[in-house]
């Protein structure tokens, strides 16, 4: 081993650009959202789905279209060293879940409503709100064609949003059609005619995309080209009666329930596979990573992967951004801090102490017992300080004299003035709970 490979063994290592480690207190507001979420789908019956991290790089380029920001430059792909497969880390939750549903025929008892919590990985430029590897909710109604199931999951994910104390002020709901095909092929061709017309304003990423996809284009984030990009021609004035009933179906319920919304006739989304109803919640709160959720239907994509026409509609939510969000709106999340610290003064009362906390966790209580540090078990002064720390309400101190008579103390440790108690070993899970719910 050469000299230089020697040092670098032994510095310290760290994460790859653009992705976390979620560690504590963080990871309590993780916890804290997930429950949300899992209550939510619950409430809605949607059924939890997990599918693989690596999927074949087909599947995206086949599903996500050829020209998007995903496929052309934000892919994490490399061939198995082993065999030569050409795989990818999943820069969006659907297609897996599709190529799933197909390969399972999973849908051939009826429709089906899944959801699943998502990391992906796309290679941007990480900023605040913006990471190479980030996570979502993600949602999908599978074999539903009616778009009482697209307000449907327009109003869960307003659901969410109150239960994770948001209100209607933090976040808009912006909403569009992208119609059918037939539609968007006749508004493709007035947008190219408009956009040949202005070639001059264009920037390069328009140009490349003038006639492979230029629906695109309209997505772009280049301020010097809003202007042309707003005069362009409007998908929604080449909707057929079809496409408008379904949108106007989506309207009216979204109306019944009182759900304000803004008609964005330039939201596009992302990804090809989407038609019809597409949307995007968005707050004015994260600066430019603003989207925290966007979705819609994509009728198309079971039969571009390979499967029977099979209509779906889904979302997906970025769980950084939402948190992100929380935290700038200053939603307070509860903490999983223990209920119960176990102070052991003596490392000898282990056994008895560790026997006790057990009968305390089945009762229900959260208990921290003692640990031994790097150096030493930990004189009471210490013990306390990381009784402290952890947050706990109560202490529970296994003092020898205390369990020589068949009792231990407890201690208040969020109000000094608190008188300790004396119980016998087997009336502290009861004592604790009351004292709990005082
Ligand atoms: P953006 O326009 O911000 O790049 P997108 O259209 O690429 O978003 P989607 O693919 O629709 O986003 O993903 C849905 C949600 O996932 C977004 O609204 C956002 O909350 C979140 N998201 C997308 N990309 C990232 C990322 N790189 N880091 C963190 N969250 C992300
Ligand atoms: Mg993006």
């Amino acid at each position: 081993m050469n000299k230089s490979a020697n040092t670098s063994e032994k510095t310290a290592l760290r994460a790859v650009k653009g992705m976390n480690d979620i560690l504590p207190p963080e990871s309590a507001r993780w916890e804290w959202f997930e429950e949300k979420v899992r209550a939510l789908m619950a409430r809605y019956g949607y059924a939890n789905v997990r599918t693989p991290i690596v999927e074949p790089t087909a599947l995206f380029v086949r599903g996500l279209g050829e020209v998007t920001d995903i496929v052309e430059k934000e892919m994490y792909s490399f061939e198995d060293a082993m065999n030569g497969d050409k795989l990818t880390l999943r820069p969006e939750a659907t297609a897996g879940i599709v190529r799933a549903m197909i390969e399972h025929n999973t849908l051939y008892n009826g429709p089906m409503r899944v959801w699943s919590q998502v990391a992906l990985f796309r290679h941007e430029r990480p900023q605040k709100g913006r990471y190479r590897q980030f996570h979502q909710i993600d949602v999908e109604a599978l074999g539903y064609a009616g778009p009482d199931v697209d307000a449907e999951q327009i109003l869960m994910c307003r659901t969410l949003l109150r239960d994770l104390g948001l209100s209607d002020q933090d976040l808009r709901l912006e909403l569009n059609s992208l119609g059918q095909p037939a539609e968007r092929m006749a508004h493709r061709a007035a947008l190219i005619a408009h956009f040949e017309a202005h070639a001059a304003l264009l920037d390069e990423d328009a140009q490349r995309r003038l006639h492979t996809n230029p629906l695109r284009i309209l997505d772009t984030k280049n301020p010097a080209m809003q202007a042309v990009v707003n005069a362009a021609p409007q998908l929604m004035s080449f909707l057929g009666e079809a496409s408008l009933a379904h949108l106007n179906a989506v309207r009216a319920v979204l109306d019944a329930v009182g759900l304000i919304y803004t008609l964005n006739p330039r939201l596009v989304r992302g990804m090809d596979y989407y038609n019809l109803t597409v949307f995007e919640w968005i707050t004015d709160k994260l600066g430019a990573q603003g989207t925290v959720c966007g979705g819609g239907r994509y009728d198309g994509l079971f039969e571009q992967l390979g499967g029977k026409p099979t209509p779906a509609v889904g979302w997906g939510m970025g769980v950084e951004r939402m948190l992100l969000l929380l935290e700038a709106v200053g939603v307070a999340t509860a903490g999983n801090a223990p209920d119960v610290y176990a102070v052991v003064p003596q490392a000898s009362a282990v056994p008895l102490a560790a026997a006790n906390c057990e009968a305390i966790r089945q009762a229900g209580l959260k208990v921290q017992m003692h640990g031994a540090g790097a150096e030493s078990w930990g004189s009471m002064k210490s013990q306390f300080k990381r009784a402290d720390a952890s947050g706990a309400r109560f202490a529970v101190i296994y003092g020898e004299d205390e369990l020589a008579s068949g009792q231990v103390t407890i201690k208040n440790l969020r109000d000094a003035n608190a008188e300790q108690r004396r119980v016998v070993l087997g009336d502290l899970p009861a004592t604790l709970r009351e004292l709990l719910n005082a």
